[in-house]
């Protein structure tokens, strides 16, 4: 079978790959956007009901087009933001292909890239990752961990606090997952919040804009992070939770026994579920082959661009890959600079595909 040809594959069609897309659209280039869902949003169309912004709607916008207000929320939920992301994909008609599930990226040995996928092959001069972290969940090895036998989920799979009435929760990790899911569940269960170091609020008055603000001033050299100030928004009901003492952190346990968490001094917490908001990590499988990563089992990168591989750019996965590239209002500015220097590199080295 004969491979599609473009002269830009993005993978992913989440904030990352739309605001990528909206980018490459303006500077005249020939792309595709294959993406594995079936239908647009990215990650937002799989979150728990309750899951709100940390940031109010204009201040979670891609680029050119400010997102709408939800009535009656400051702080917009996921379904609003997955209609947003919608509406962006078609006002800009851009071209996303779904479901394709890239699943090989290989060097096409003339020069450009193989994507080889569940529905044919992709050969492309330049490609963007933009794949996100959320099917990549994470859950540290602690000892025990296979001796539970109560319910363990991550925050990928968590949905809503009815499914816990009446149950005894762990709820581990201290970022605004952890924070956000805890709160939640106290509404209906008996919650536990463990975290590695006591949970920093962020100050009431500050929001996600924070992050953007921060992460502006760093790269304009000033050198403050966002973690200076604290690591968790105090959304009205992360707030209304924690204000009524109902969000209390306990120090993170030892282990897992097969009724619960032990604590380094011996107290037990027999629980019948725990929910791990311990994080992710970025989803780049599909370049495994290519032997891209460093040391630090990271694929090293200048800006978005992989050090080992120019023409593969890494758009939306944090900080790393750019300040706060991996929120709605942050990744703009990133894909702006990615497709500069794709353009560049595509102008400098001649038209053929
Ligand atoms: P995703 O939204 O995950 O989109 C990636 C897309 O790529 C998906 O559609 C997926 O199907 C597709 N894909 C993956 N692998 C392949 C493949 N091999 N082939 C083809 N397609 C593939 N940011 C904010 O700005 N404000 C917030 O309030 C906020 N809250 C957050 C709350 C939580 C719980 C989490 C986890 C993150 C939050 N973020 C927030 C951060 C960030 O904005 C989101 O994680 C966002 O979804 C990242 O967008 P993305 O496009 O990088 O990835």
């Amino acid at each position: 079978m004969t491979a599609h040809r473009t002269q830009v594959l993005v993978v992913g069609g989440g904030q990352a790959g739309l605001a990528a897309g909206y980018y490459l659209r303006r500077a005249g280039l020939d792309f595709e956007i294959l993406d594995a869902s079936t239908a647009p949003g990215g990650s937002w169309q799989h979150s728990w009901d309750t899951l709100r912004l940390f940031s109010p709607a204009a201040h979670s916008s891609l680029p050119g087009r400010p997102m709408p207000g939800q009535p009656g929320q400051e702080y917009p939920d996921a379904a609003h933001t997955a209609a947003y992301l919608a509406d962006y994909e078609k006002r800009y008609d851009l071209p996303v292909t779904r479901p394709v599930r890239v699943e090989r990226i290989e060097d096409a040995g003339d020069g450009g890239l193989l994507a080889r996928t569940d529905s044919g092959t992709w050969h492309t001069r330049a490609l963007v990752m933009a794949t996100g972290t959320w099917q990549r969940p994470f859950v540290p090895a602690l000892p025990g961990l296979h001796e539970y036998t109560g319910r363990q989920l991550h925050t990928h799979d968590y949905r809503s606090a009815s499914e816990f009435t009446g149950q005894r929760v762990l709820v581990v990790g201290g970022g605004n997952s952890g924070a956000q899911i805890a709160a939640d569940l106290t509404a209906t269960a008996t919650v536990r919040w463990a975290t590695l170091r006591p949970p920093r609020f962020l100050p009431d008055e500050i929001d996600g804009r924070a992050l953007f603000d921060l992460a502006t001033r760093r790269v304009q050299g000033d050198g403050l992070r966002i973690s200076d100030l604290g690591d968790i928004v105090a959304t009205p009901p992360v707030r209304i939770a924690r204000d009524a003492g109902r969000l209390a952190a306990r120090p993170m346990f030892d282990h897992l026994d097969a009724e619960g968490a032990v604590w380094e001094d011996g107290e037990r917490w027999p629980c019948d579920s725990i929910v791990w908001c311990t994080g992710f990590r970025p989803d780049l499988r599909p370049l495994s082959g290519l032997g891209l990563r460093g040391a630090a089992g990271r694929v090293p990168t200048d800006g978005t661009r992989a050090l080992a591989d120019p023409r593969i750019h890494l758009l939306g996965y944090g900080d790393w890959t750019g300040p706060a590239s991996a929120t709605l209002i942050g990744v703009g500015r990133t894909a702006r600079t990615a497709v500069e220097q794709i353009a560049d590199t595509l102008h400098r080295t001649g038209p053929g595909q």
